[in-house]
C-alpha cells in the first residue's frame, strides 16, 4: 500500500497549491531565511567542496559495504542487550512494532520526528490497534492536531504560519492565548510533558546508526527525543537501512554537514548517542531497546542506476533551494518525501503507478545538485526516471506520438525546414491573444498560465539570413 498524502488527482492538487498564496509566502520566507543561514555557516567551514567530497565518499563507501556494516551493527546492538529486527516491507516493520506494543500491553506511545515512521504508516497502524500516539516534536504535533501530513523533511509544518496554528489550537484544543510562538509552545509543552510520563513506549527515528558500537545517533532541536528515550520503559528506534556509518568519527562529518545544511546552524540543540538499553551502572534510559531496520524497496535501489539517492541524509537543502517546491510546497508532491529527493526516491519506494508525476515536478535547473551535501546528482536521476518511464510506456499515447513526430521532423532537415518556414506565418495568422485556435489538451494546459508567442510571421532562418546579409553590407 502506497503512503500517498493526498488523493486528489495531481493536476487538481497542483492547481490548489499554486493558488495558495499564504502557503507560498510561508515557504518563500522559510527558504530565504534557511538558505541565507546555511550559506553563512557553510562559509565558516572554509573549503566546502572538500567537505562535500568527503561526505559523498563516506556515503558511497557505506552503500558499497552495506551488508557487512549492517551485520556489524546487528552484532553490536545485540551485544549491548538490544534487539534488532530487519523489516523487508513496511508491513513487516509495523507488525514487529505492534508485536512489541502488544507484549508490553502498551496503551500510549510518544514519538519523536521520524520520516521513516511516516513512510511505513506507523501512526495509522497504532491507531488501528487502539494505541494512542502523541507526536512530541512541535511541528509534528501541530500536524497531528491538524490531521495533516508533513511537507518538509526537516520543517514538517513549514506550510503553516502562526495565525493558522493559533486558530488550529483554538478550534481543536481550546487554546485561548496569543499567537506568539513562545506562548503556543508553552501551551503544547505543558500537555506533552504529561504524555512522556504516561507513555509505555518511546519511538524515535535514527539519523545515523554506528556500526562499530551499535549506537543510534539522534539529532533534534527540541530535546523531545531524549525524553522519548529515557522516560518510557521501552524504546524503539526505526531507521532506513542505509542510515548507517562505519565509525563514530564518521558521524562528526555527517552531523557537521547535516545541521548546517538542514537549518543553517553549526550544531542542532541536542545530539544524542544511545547504545542499547540502560545498563546496571546507568541512572537513566529504557529497560528495553529495539532497533527496526527498514528495507521497503531500498535493496532494489541499491546497485541500480538510482543507487546514489541512498546517499541522502535527509537534510532538506534540496527543498530549500528548489523553485518548484517554492511554488507548490511540500504538499504538492503528495509524498512523504517531497522536493527533489522525493521526486527521485518516492517513485522508487512506492512505484510509478501513483507517483509517475513526481519526476515531472522539476524544471531541471540543477539548483539541488549544487547544494546537496553528499553530492547526489538529483537532476540526472530525475531525468533517468523520465527515461525509464518512457521505456515502460508510462507517458500517455498522445505525448508519445507528439515526441515521435518531433523526433521524426528533427531528424529530417528538409522536413524541419519546411515546418519552420510554414510555422512562422501560421503562428502569426492563427495565434490570437496568446491562444491557439484549437485550445485543447496540452495546448490548453500550456496556455493556462502562459501566452503563446505570436511572432511577426517571419521564420528565424529567414531573419538570420537577412541579418547576416546586413552585417556583411555594413
Ligand atoms: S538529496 Fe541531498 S540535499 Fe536533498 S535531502 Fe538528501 S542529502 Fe539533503
Amino acid at each position: 500500500m502506497s503512503v500517498k498524502t493526498s488523493h486528489l488527482p495531481y493536476k487538481t492538487l497542483i492547481r490548489r497549491q499554486v493558488e495558495d498564496a499564504g502557503m507560498q509566502t510561508a515557504i518563500a520566507n522559510a527558504q530565504d531565511t534557511i538558505s541565507a543561514n546555511r550559506q553563512r555557516v557553510l562559509d565558516e567551514l572554509g573549503d566546502t567542496q572538500s567537505w562535500r567530497d568527503r561526505a559523498a565518499q563516506l556515503r558511497h563507501y557505506v552503500l558499497e559495504n552495506l551488508d557487512a556494516l549492517l551485520y556489524q551493527l546487528s552484532e553490536n546492538v545485540t551485544h549491548h542487550g538490544g534487539h534488532i529486527f530487519f523489516a523487508k516491507t513496511k508491513e513487516e516493520a509495523t507488525d514487529y512494532i505492534l508485536g512489541v506494543a502488544r507484549e508490553k500491553q502498551a496503551k500510549t506511545v510518544v514519538k519523536a520526528k521520524s520520516m521513516v515512521t511516516e513512510e511505513i504508516g506507523l501512526n495509522d497502524a497504532f491507531a488501528a490497534e487502539g494505541i494512542q500516539v502523541t507526536e512530541t516534536d512541535l511541528a509534528e504535533y501541530i500536524l497531528q492536531v491538524a490531521r495533516d501530513a508533513p511537507s518538509h523533511v526537516v520543517v514538517p509544518a513549514i506550510h503553516k504560519d502562526r495565525h493558522q496554528i493559533r486558530q488550529l489550537f483554538h478550534d481543536r484544543l481550546g487554546y485561548e492565548g496569543s499567537e506568539t510562538p513562545e506562548e503556543m509552545t508553552r501551551f503544547v509543552r505543558t500537555f506533552i510533558r504529561g504524555e512522556f510520563f504516561k507513555a509505555d513506549i518511546g519511538i524515535t527515528g535514527c539519523n545515523f546508526a554506528v556500526a562499530e558500537s551499535g549506537s543510534v545517533c539522534l539529532v533534534t532541536n527540541e530535546g523531545n527525543a531524549r525524553l522519548c528515550t529515557t522516560l518510557p520503559k521501552t524504546h524503539i528506534a526505526v531507521m532506513g537501512m542505509e542510515r548507517i556509518v562505519p565509525e563514530f568519527r564518521d558521524v562528526d562529518i555527517m552531523i557537521t554537514l547535516l545541521a548546517r545544511n538542514a537549518v543553517g546552524l553549526r550544531l542542532t540543540g541536542y545530539n544524542t548517542w544511545l547504545t542499547g538499553p540502560r545498563q546496571t551502572d546507568e541512572s537513566d534510559g529504557p529497560e528495553e531497546f529495539h532497533l527496526v531496520v527498514v528495507d521497503n524497496g531500498r535493496s532494489a535501489v541499491l546497485g541500480s542506476a538510482f543507487n546514489d539517492i541512498l546517499r541522502c541524509i535527509r537534510c532538506g537543502a534540496c527543498m530549500n533551494t528548489c523553485p518548484a517546491y517554492r511554488h507548490i510546497g511540500g504538499q504538492g508532491y503528495a509524498s512523504i518525501y517531497p522536493g527533489p529527493v522525493g521526486a527521485v526516491l518516492t517513485p522508487l519506494l512506492e512505484g510509478y503507478q501513483d507517483f509517475s508525476f513526481l519526476p515531472h515536478l522539476c524544471s531541471l535547473c540543477t539548483a539541488c545538485d549544487a547544494v546537496c551535501p553528499v553530492k547526489i546528482p538529483l537532476s540526472a536521476l530525475i531525468r533517468k526516471h523520465r527515461e525509464e518511464m518512457v521505456k515502460q510506456h508510462i507517458p500517455p499515447t498522445s505525448e508519445r506520438m507528439a515526441i515521435k513526430a518531433f523526433s521524426f521532423l528533427n531528424s529530417h532537415p528538409s522536413l524541419w525546414k519546411i515546418g519552420m518556414v510554414a510555422g512562422a506565418p501560421m503562428a502569426h495568422w492563427f495565434i490570437r491573444k496568446g491562444r491557439a485556435p484549437l485550445n485543447i489538451g496540452v495546448l490548453r494546459e500550456w496556455t493556462r498560465t502562459r501566452d503563446l508567442p505570436t511572432g511577426d510571421g517571419e521564420s528565424f532562418r529567414s531573419w538570420f539570413r537577412d541579418h547576416q546579409k546586413e552585417r556583411k553590407n555594413d
